[in-house]
């Protein structure tokens, strides 16, 4: 298969992004990730097929609607209980997923007009998203923004991901590329040609707490974040500050060494206080929140950690 029709699993794109890099930018979400962190604000994001979602603010009930359930020949979807429509004091009665029973077929979401049920992950051809993604390249001209694959892990679908950057790096979109940096070294050599910019997590520098925490070892993460400096590569290290498992000043003041370490390729620090926004996301697909739910850090705290890092002459900002 040629490059360009090689397809990969996406669940979003998103205009206008200016989290992402420098400049207006727009985001494309692959499916799949191989870490199972969780305060992830994106779980539509760790599994590699589609799923269905299911959003209450859509549904219009059983009583106006009810389509769904005469169509899942798996028997999935049944009558819910009475609830409160969201933000009234309306009785509605909402559908209920088995989530243990439905394959994810889909056949649903043909028939729910509202538009509460959907698919989360279509497939495109590194074409078809290469020229979707170029038809804001007047936004990137202005803005000196560009195409950011994040995911999920993007990496774990590397040859996509590979012809995809190569593409825009043909027709001179800036690119940047957003991992957890957990992938076989081969992939970053690959990709490091075309991705002008890495946005790296770090986590945690005990290797022992960040398997015990996100499921993998970081070992490999420290080591491909070295193969990118190494190489010339430019990297906007990010760190979630996530509550009892990497906030404290020593682990910080590590991160803060290693990105020292790294030189002149860390261009920027970013700190990425915690917030329990995603939760809402995984009563759409999941039946139980998983989803780690804690008081967000202090202001106060954010800025020790902020200036911690700058005492290595890190650029930081907080996010
Ligand atoms: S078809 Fe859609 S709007 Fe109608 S009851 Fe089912 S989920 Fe709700
Ligand atoms: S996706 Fe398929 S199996 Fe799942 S609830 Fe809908 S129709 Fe049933």
């Amino acid at each position: 298969m040629s490059g360009i029709n090689l397809k990969g699993k996406v669940y979003d794109i998103q205009g206008f992004s200016i989290q992402d890099g420098p400049g207006i930018r727009t985001t494309v979400f692959l499916k799949g990730c191989p870490l199972s962190c969780p305060w992830c604000h994106s779980p539509e994001s760790q599994a590699f097929g589609s799923q269905l979602s299911w959003m209450s603010m859509r549904c219009i009930g059983i009583e106006q609607c009810g389509k769904c359930l005469n169509v899942c020949e798996k028997g999935a979807i049944t009558p819910g209980e009475v609830t409160k429509k969201s933000g009234t004091d309306e009785d509605i009665q909402y559908v209920h997923i088995n989530r243990k029973i439905c394959d994810n077929c889909g056949s649903c979401t043909e028939v729910c007009y509202p538009g509460g049920l959907s698919m989360c992950g279509e497939e495109y051809t590194v074409n078809d998203l290469v020229d979707r993604v170029s038809k804001d390249t007047p936004f990137y001209e202005q803005s000196g923004g560009g195409v950011t694959i994040s995911g999920g892990e993007a990496l774990s679908q590397p040859q996509f991901v590979f012809e995809v950057l190569k593409s825009l790096k043909e027709i001179e979109i800036h690119t940047a590329l957003d991992t957890t940096g957990f992938t076989d070294g081969k992939n970053i050599d690959a990709v490091l040609p075309y991705t002008d910019l890495f946005l790296y997590d770090l986590k945690h520098m005990d290797s022992v707490q960040h398997k015990q925490v996100v499921g993998v070892a970081n070992e490999k993460i420290l080591e491909n974040a070295k193969r990118i400096a190494k190489a010339g590569g430019k990297i906007q290290v990010r760190i979630p500050v996530i509550p009892h498992f990497n906030d404290s000043q020593d682990n910080i003041r590590q991160t803060g060494e290693f990105c020292k370490s790294l030189g002149e390729a860390v261009v920027l620090v970013q700190l990425l206080p915690y917030h329990n926004l995603g939760i809402t996301k995984y009563q759409r697909i999941f039946d139980d929140v998983k989803v780690l739910e804690a008081e967000p850090p202090s202001d106060e705290k954010i800025q020790k950690l902020k200036e911690i890092l700058e005492d290595f002459g890190l650029t930081v900002t907080i996010h």
